[in-house]
């Protein structure tokens, strides 16, 4: 590697140095958040682009803008290189047409952590560091336990209340100390800090080391080069010490030094109800949050009380870049969760299922527009919380204990065991809906529900066919339809005989003239605009109009 020359920078004041170890703080003014600088002009006149997409993926490709002298010192799980995945189902039940999901549960430890644990102990390698102590909710001390173990680092493991207990048993199989303060995470962070002093050891600072935001840039390059050097119009993340929003700016403000993209995305920000002082400070128009000193979210992951000077940074960021901010709470968080898995395929942990909520509230109060490009920093896992979210009668049971012991079951008996595990009262419901995509969400929506059989008719003449020969329990129209559309399909259900009982649902991506409405009136059970609802919502309609 080219030698390269990095300068620490302290942006409240200006103060600079060359970067040869980690400081606390900015030795004028003492604002304890630094910044690294590298030099952008050398690289701009390089074909950096074309250079790294020939590298192999991951982090480490980037290695010129990452705070390590020395490659050898790199400690690597093949961290970054997440995809971004078009989240379809997700974006058509929103409205949003580009909204993808940065992966990151894909890393080696399944949350963001893991860039941060790589180059943190990539730093802590390279200064001879030999043990260290962390502070963590969970998804900080999986990450550094599983580097520092490769690194031969002894780790140390401080955790405040209502981390879950999965979380701690994976830090505690790496070889890491597990300590347990009955505190907040911020009492927590003190101690930890305290405990390093005493002994002696390395105190990684989280937030407010250059590694964990060099690190958090990285998903910056990544999205860019996802989305053909180009920067998003939003990103999205659940907050704690907002680290990984601010991080990302870095990066983007990198990429634009570099000639690589035009902007910086906004950052929309999301906290738990019970732990938000960035997302009332930010509501309010306040440049410093006031800290909550007792949290009460039982989801550990978003529980800094007191975001300190990272908030103004943040602030100033979403300032100049446009943001928005939202809570959610523990329930929203928790059925959200379920909604993910069943809707796209994505198990998360419920801090991103903060996030999410928070994402919905920003589309339905009009701050995120149906045509921006949405990326949503996705982590974790639900494992920890299954229990919780799922709740009774989850499963079905196959019984065989009548049958008789010969090694294998008897035909019979189990014929009617599989009968018996699709038994259940099965509702008729008829689909009339021209576009595909929004045909193929309300299927699933149904099918993930259970106990439905669907059929789908994509225009108001083929929906009245199916209707005469099926006699549906449910029907759910469009109303802008080629052939015959809904509003002249409502009209013909309502003249049949056989037909005029059955009730119906309107679901539709028009804003209705008061004529329409009219035309509407008592016909149909309810009406339901496109994009604007979620499947939770839509189904309560569904049990409310079946009776
Ligand atoms: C760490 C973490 C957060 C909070 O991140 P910050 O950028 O440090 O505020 C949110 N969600 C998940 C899953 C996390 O692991
Ligand atoms: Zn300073």
């Amino acid at each position: 590697m080219k030698s390269k020359t990095i300068h620490l920078e302290c942006k409240n004041c200006g103060w600079q140095e060359s970067y040869t170890e980690p400081r606390k703080r900015c030795p004028v003014c003492s604002d304890d958040i630094l910044y690294a600088r590298y030099d952008l002009e050398m690289l701009r006149k390089l074909d950096w682009k074309s250079e790294i997409s020939m590298r192999k993926p991951g982090l480490w490709r980037y290695h010129e803008l990452l705070p390590i002298k020395d490659p050898a010192n790199i400690v690597t799980l093949g961290e970054g290189a997440t995809p971004l995945i078009h989240a379809k189902n997700l974006g058509a039940m929103l409205g949003l047409k580009h909204l993808y999901i940065k992966d990151e549960r894909q890393g080696p430890t399944s949350s963001f952590k893991d860039r941060q644990a790589s180059v943190a102990v990539s730093v802590m390698h390279e200064l001879g560091i030999t043990e260290a102590a962390v502070a963590s909710t969970g998804n900080v001390a999986i990450a550094y336990s599983a580097y520092a173990a490769r690194a031969g680092i002894k780790m140390w493991a401080f955790f405040p209340d209502r981390v879950p207990g999965d979380k701690i048993r994976e830090v505690a199989l790496y070889g890491t100390e597990v300590v347990n303060v009955t505190g907040t995470y911020d009492q927590t962070k003190e101690v930890a800090a305290r405990f390093a002093q005493s002994r002696g050891i390395h105190y990684d600072r989280g937030i407010k080391s250059i590694a964990a935001m060099e690190s958090m840039k990285t998903m910056a390059y990544e999205i860019a080069e996802e989305l053909d050097w180009r920067a998003p119009d939003w990103f999205i993340q659940g907050v704690s010490g907002g680290m990984g929003p601010i991080g990302v700016a870095k990066g983007f403000e990198e990429l634009i030094a570099l000639g690589l993209v035009d902007r910086v995305p906004a950052l929309g920000i999301v906290q738990s109800a019970g732990c938000a002082p960035m997302i009332e400070a930010f509501n309010n128009d306040w440049p410093v949050a006031v800290p909550v000193e007792n949290p009460t979210t039982v989801i550990a992951t978003l529980s800094t009380g007191n975001p300190g000077r990272a908030y103004q940074l943040l602030y100033d960021l979403m300032k100049r870049y446009g943001g928005a901010a939202e809570s959610a709470t523990d329930e929203e968080a928790f059925e959200i969760t379920r909604v993910l898995a069943r809707m796209d395929g994505l198990s998360v942990e419920p801090a991103t299922a903060v996030a999410f909520t928070g994402l919905i509230k920003m589309v339905r109060k009009g701050k995120i527009k149906p045509d921006d490009v949405v990326v949503f920093n996705c982590s974790g896992h639900t494992f920890p919380v299954e229990k919780t979210i799922l709740g009774n009668a989850w499963m079905r049971e196959v019984d065989l204990s009548d049958a008789s012991p010969t090694p294998s079951v008897p035909e019979v008996s189990l014929l009617s065991a599989v009968e018996e595990v699709a038994a259940e009262p099965v509702r008729h419901v008829l689909i009339v809906e021209d576009n595909e995509d929004s045909a193929r969400l309300l299927q699933r929506i149904f099918e993930s529900a259970g106990g439905y059989d669907i059929r789908i008719a994509t225009d108001g003449r083929e929906g009245l066919n199916i209707a005469r020969q099926m006699q549906p329990d449910l029907i759910v129209s469009d109303l802008m339809m080629p052939e015959m559309d809904g509003f002249q399909l409502i009209e013909e259900l309502k003249s049949d005989q056989m037909l005029h009982h059955i009730p119906i649902i309107v679901l539709t991506a028009k804003e209705l003239t008061p004529p329409e409405r009219t035309r509407l009136a008592g016909r149909v059970d309810s009406l339901l605009q496109k994009g604007s609802f979620l499947n939770d919502e839509l189904m309560q309609q569904i049990i409310d109009a079946l009776g």
